[in-house]
């Protein structure tokens, strides 16, 4: 169910229009808008979980992850590589609180990082 204040909810079901890269009942991949990659897509499950600490169903993770392996291939950085990132609560830095995998990729990526 939508989470009435949340950015991506509203992006999840068309209430923020806005570009998918890979989209599936489930899940949904679309650019970051502060791209820190030449590839920066942010992969959400359509289902609003405040961070990765609120999944019970870890059939919840097979899929994202799955959807997150199945972007990567369609942006064409499954080959050279990329990075997926969860960021979580205060110290993660997350900002949104709707878990969200980044997808980045392009260019190397240094480690570790800040
Ligand atoms: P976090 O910091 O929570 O891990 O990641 C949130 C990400 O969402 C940030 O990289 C931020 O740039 C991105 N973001 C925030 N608001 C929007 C938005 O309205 N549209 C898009 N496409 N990305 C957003
Ligand atoms: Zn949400």
């Amino acid at each position: 169910m939508a989470v009435s204040n949340c950015i991506f909810c509203k992006i999840a079901v068309g209430e923020i229009p806005t570009e998918a890269v890979h989209a599936s009942e489930d899940f949904l991949a679309f650019r970051d808008i502060v791209p820190q990659a030449p590839v920066h897509v942010v992969v959400i499950p359509r289902i609003h979980r405040d961070t990765i600490m609120d999944v019970e169903d870890p059939q919840l993770f097979a899929g994202l992850l799955a959807f997150v392996q199945e972007t990567a291939v369609k942006l064409g950085v499954d080959a050279e590589g990329f990075r997926s990132v969860i960021n979580c609560r205060a110290n993660g830095g997350q900002t949104i609180s709707h878990l969200h995998v980044h997808l980045l990729g392009g260019r190397f990526l240094n480690w570790p990082p800040g």
